[in-house]
């Protein structure tokens, strides 16, 4: 017999209030007319295990953040093959013999927010793509460039040593760059550092890219990122992370009611206060 479907949703990170998940999934449930209510619930590391299991036995869902992704990758019995390539779960689920089941959403995400970016059917083949950063977010721009044709990327991270173990995990279209003037020759660069979140920094200097490079920043926030605004006054085209939230997360509902959310809602609601 399957399960019913989740009633409880839960987004499960540390810390998560600033979170625009549950505004989002709660616009789209009631756009559907599901009667589910989706919570953010911040997790101390401590208590991972007890909290995942006593919502494993109640056949609740949700998603992951900071900084669980990898707890919940490992909690998982069954998985899809891409969140296997990345490592890490961001959407998880009760299977039907009440062991945990998980995905990457985050990796779709990433494919949506960059064919838009290039306003394309599909992602043009042969791009030289930058990456900055080497954390969760970082791999899964990786696995999802490792479905481009014909794509190729530089890898530079602050700490060298987890750009060069992520390019590693992965073939030889992804190498490291020490030296990040080595991403200046690229199609696309794409920011999975968390700089510009919380301050006006950007992660890389915009004046050294070529003019027609692209610009994609995972990092959002109510206003343009300093990094989308930097890149937009030189010319370029540039988009921040928000696109790729909206997307994350309407893959995850795809994963947990079998129907496509209302984006346009979803989206609304992750722009609205
Ligand atoms: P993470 O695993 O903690 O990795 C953080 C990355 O940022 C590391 O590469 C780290 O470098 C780098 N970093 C942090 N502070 C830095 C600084 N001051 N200067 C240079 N590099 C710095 O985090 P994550 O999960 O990968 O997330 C990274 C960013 O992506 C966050 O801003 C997150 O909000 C965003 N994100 C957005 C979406 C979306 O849907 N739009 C989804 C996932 C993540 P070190 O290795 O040297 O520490």
């Amino acid at each position: 017999m399957r399960r019913p479907p989740p009633e409880r949703l839960v987004l499960l990170g540390h810390p998560v209030a600033h979170s625009r998940s549950p505004q989002m999934h709660n616009a789209a449930l009631a756009a559907a007319g599901i009667r589910a209510r989706y919570e953010a619930l911040d997790v101390a590391p401590e208590d991972f295990d007890s909290i995942v299991a006593a919502l494993a036995r109640e056949g609740a869902a949700g998603n992951v953040t900071i900084p669980h992704k990898e707890r919940m990758y490992a909690a998982c019995a069954t998985m899809s093959p891409i969140a296997r390539r990345v490592g890490a779960v961001n959407t998880w689920w009760v299977a039907e013999d009440g062991t945990l089941s998980g995905d990457n959403t985050d990796v779709g995400g990433v494919n949506e927010a960059v064919r838009r970016l290039f306003d394309a059917k599909a992602i043009p083949p042969n791009l030289k793509v930058g990456l900055l950063g080497a954390g969760g977010a970082a791999a899964a721009v990786v696995a999802a460039l490792e479905s481009w044709p014909s794509a190729t990327v530089r890898v530079h991270n602050r700490t060298a040593s987890r750009a060069h173990a992520l390019c590693e995990r992965f073939g030889s279209f992804a190498q490291p760059a020490d030296d990040a003037r080595a991403l200046a020759d690229v199609d696309l660069l794409v920011n999975a550092t968390s700089t510009g979140m919380r301050d006006d920094a950007t992660p890389f200097d915009v004046s050294t890219l070529r003019s027609d490079a692209r610009v994609f920043d995972l990092v959002y926030r109510r206003e343009a990122t300093p990094f989308v605004r930097a890149a937009r006054a030189r010319g370029l085209a540039a988009v921040d992370g928000l696109g790729m939230l909206v997307e994350q997360a309407a893959l995850a509902f795809e994963r947990w009611f079998g129907v496509a959310p209302d984006r346009a809602t979803m989206r609304r609601a992750a722009e609205s206060d």
